[in-house]
């Protein structure tokens, strides 16, 4: 059997946002799956709005997300080049072939009479398309403007009363009738081709299998199906993966928040949560379990559980995705993953102060309070703020044990290097005190941070030291005894 080859055909005229992000990622899961192979085509054919930064920008997103691909830009292979305005020739070749074979023709028509028959037609309560006025000129007259210097550009002449059918792998059987489309562009005046066709050119001659791509392609689907039939290409399979929504069940856009790739990683999102996250945006795994790490969506992903109706990005979600892959992290690896923000952070030289063992329980403590990396800086302030006790927490204080808790506290608490050393003395305290565990934890936590939350007490304890920490509690006490 042929080796599958899917690709991903970004435009660079912006950044990664998720749903292109979701394309790429649904092509790699499939190739993965496969045993295939993926290529990695920049369609910069728009030169006006394609940016090498956006190409780059792109790369580096799906370098992030964790996406490979087999053959392409960055990678090189013997289908390049990879950027569609360095295949220029190429697509001549084919352009001309159809021009000779009559399937094509030159267009002289102004943007301006174009425009004019546009609003002609809407005002005819029409679909607005060409008309042909092009189609009927004669070898001569055709020759003639050339030789005036007249720059046209190319139409492709769309069968008349055909019915284009495509067997979608995710929407099953699409008919288009051709009469709705009118001849349409497949090279501009200044000789570039045109999307839909450079695209079927470019997925021929790079051997792809299957053309999976968002949804809103599938209108475009049957004016490439046309050029394959007038090249006489076998097809590949095609797949549109249903769009993206807000959670108002708009089209995704920048209103619903951050959408480029890179704006999540800044925002301290770990790419294998949004690789889960995106995963999840139209497919469904066999299990109940949707917190994944990518080999395992690789290994369960199909196209027959991918949904047909569109997708809905639930912040919440990704949220709790990210939270969750921050908890299956190991301490050294969040250290590394934290260390960037930790540097920029308010606190980088108490936290450069602290020495490695304490820097550790200070991880330990915080981990399970993360949704994304850039919250460390939140969860920081309890240990090095000077703080003001909240309300709640004053009201602990209050209590008619306080004052004997404290005190035990403060008279045999040991060196606190150990959290668990730290635990056990808590424990005993309480043994002494006669008290509910709650009646001295809450106090103890009111005493040392101010607040009735927060990280782990004998974490906490160990971070601040034991100095800091009598400090502090001989503080509460003297603020208690007034
Ligand atoms: N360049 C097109 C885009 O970015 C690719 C469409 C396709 O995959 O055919 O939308």
């Amino acid at each position: 059997m042929k080796k599958c080859k899917v690709r991903f055909a970004p435009s660079p005229t912006g950044p990664l946002h998720i749903g292109g992000a979701r394309s790429a990622l649904f092509n790699y899961l499939y190739a993965q799956k496969q045993g295939g192979e993926m290529v990695l085509r920049i369609e910069d054919t728009d030169r006006e709005r394609s940016k090498i930064e956006y190409e780059e920008e792109i790369i580096e997103s799906l370098r992030w997300l964790g996406i490979d691909w087999t053959e392409g830009v960055g990678k090189g292979g013997e289908n390049g080049p990879y950027r569609q305005t360095e295949r220029l020739p190429v697509y001549q070749r084919y352009i001309k072939q159809l021009l000779d074979e009559g399937k094509a023709y030159y267009c002289f028509c102004t943007d301006a009479e174009l425009e004019e028959q546009r609003q002609s037609l809407i005002k005819k309560g029409e679909t607005p398309r060409y008309l042909g006025q092009c189609s009927h000129l004669s070898a001569e007259e055709v020759q003639a403007r050339l030789d005036a210097g007249a720059k046209p550009a190319v139409r492709f002449r769309v069968p008349r009363n055909k019915i284009y059918v495509v067997n979608d792998l995710v929407r099953g059987r699409v008919s288009f009738e051709a009469d709705g489309i009118g001849d349409f562009i497949i090279a501009k005046s200044d000789g570039l081709p045109t999307y839909n066709f450079a695209v079927v050119i470019d997925d021929v001659l790079m051997g792809i299998t299957l053309v999976m791509r968002a949804e809103e392609h599938l209108s475009n689907t049957p004016r490439q199906l046309m050029i394959y039939e007038a090249l006489q290409f076998p097809r590949p399979d095609f797949a549109h993966i249903s769009l993206i929504l807000g959670e108002d069940r708009q089209k995704m856009s920048k209103r619903h928040g951050a959408t480029s790739l890179i704006q999540y990683r800044e925002q301290g999102y770990l790419p294998e949560a949004l690789f889960n996250f995106l995963s999840l945006l139209g497919w469904s795994p066999h299990g109940e379990e949707e917190i994944l790490n990518p080999e395992e969506i690789i290994r369960d992903f199909s196209l027959e559980r991918v949904s047909k109706s569109p997708a809905v990005f639930d912040l919440d979600k990704l949220n709790y995705i990210n939270q969750q892959h921050i908890k299956r992290k190991s301490l050294d690896e969040l250290q590394a993953l934290l260390y960037p923000y930790l540097e920029q952070s308010p606190y980088a030289a108490q936290v450069k102060a602290l020495d490695e063992k304490r820097l550790g329980y200070m991880i330990a403590a915080i981990r399970n309070h993360l949704v994304c990396l850039t919250d460390v800086n939140q969860e920081l302030g309890v240990f090095f703020d000077q703080f003001q006790y909240e309300e709640e927490a004053l009201e602990v204080l209050q209590g008619e044990q306080v004052v004997r808790v404290l005190t035990l506290f403060t008279e045999d608490l040991p060196a606190c290097q150990d959290p668990a050393e730290v635990g056990a003395f808590i424990k005993q305290v309480i043994k002494k005190s006669k008290e509910k565990p709650k009646n001295v934890y809450m106090p103890l936590r009111s005493a040392i941070s101010g607040r009735t939350h927060g990280p782990e007490l004998p974490a906490l304890i160990c971070v601040l030291g034991r100095e800091e920490t009598l400090r502090r509690v001989q503080h509460t006490l003297e603020k208690i005894n007034g």
